[in-house]
């Protein structure tokens, strides 16, 4: 008997079983699915366990196949994605505007070293050593070395940014009230999460990544749970063609569609910016 917490989109608290896998002795991947509202996440976080994050303090990085380590081509990768988000997240502020960012899982800090040039304030947040050590050291940013949810602070934020982070933490529904609540009145938050679609099977995920995400999104199911929290959209938008659009209510297979698109060798994201 498995006792599932209620669906943090829907409030069901009936999951279907779609995939396992065992990557090494020490991790047992399963993932379930809603049956209600067909959100997809892993078991442990349908069950509501905390797992046990040293992973991400210690080895998430570099257990990449690429950009394991901070060089040349990781620099410029993360610079490239770091000014093409601000240059979105930019016209969403008056012109001219500085505040306050903090980057949840902020890497080795590109983002924040981006931002900072245009005369924001900037704060991070980050487990994994080598990243965080470049961060501090190389880039002289204000980092902590923790996860978000044992993040405190007194003062609000213009701008809460989620790079590919958004689904790698516990207890999404905490994590949306906690967004809230750091929130200033002009804040907004930016999330960037993989199109659950876009990898065309569970067995085409790195097991990296099938060890640290709790959650896969899809665009209704984003949608959904954002709304269910009282967000308004400012932004959203998927890199999908449209007619998988056209069929996100019906993702009970999420893959579906995917033959459709196989063609298409684009990762398709899911973006968003909300206040
Ligand atoms: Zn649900």
């Amino acid at each position: 008997m498995n006792n599932y917490i209620s669906c943090p989109i829907c409030h069901n608290d009936k999951y279907r079983p779609i995939f396992k896998k065992s990557i090494t002795k020490k991790y047992n991947v399963s993932i379930v699915q809603c049956e209600h509202c067909e959100f997809v996440l892993s078991k442990s976080a349908a069950l509501g366990q905390e797992v046990k994050q040293d992973f991400v303090f210690e080895n998430y990085w570099r257990s990449k196949k690429i950009g394991n380590h901070i060089d040349k081509r990781f620099i410029r990768h993360f610079t490239r994605r770091a000014r093409s988000h601000l240059k979105l997240i930019s016209g969403f502020y008056p012109k001219g505007f500085t505040g306050r960012a903090l980057d949840i899982g902020c890497g080795a800090g590109l983002f924040l070293d981006e931002i900072r040039k245009q005369g924001w304030s900037v704060h991070g947040i980050e487990p994994d050593k080598e990243c965080y050590d470049y961060a501090i050291n190389t880039l002289k940013l204000d980092v902590d070395r923790c996860l978000f949810a044992d993040y405190q602070t007194e003062e609000k934020v213009d701008l809460l940014y989620f790079s590919h982070v958004f689904d790698d933490i516990n207890n999404i529904d905490l994590v949306c009230r906690k967004i809230k609540s750091l929130l200033s009145s002009e804040g907004r938050v930016f999330i960037e999460v993989p199109n659950l679609i876009s990898y065309g099977g569970f067995e085409n995920i790195n097991d990296e990544d099938l060890i640290v995400n709790k959650y896969y999104f899809t665009t209704s199911t984003l949608r959904n749970l954002l709304e269910e929290n009282g967000f308004t959209f400012e932004y959203f938008k998927s890199k999908e063609p449209i007619y998988l659009n056209t069929v996100g209510q019906v993702v009970l297979s999420p893959f579906k569609v995917y033959k459709k698109m196989k063609s298409s060798k684009k990762k398709s994201l899911i973006r968003v910016i909300a206040s």
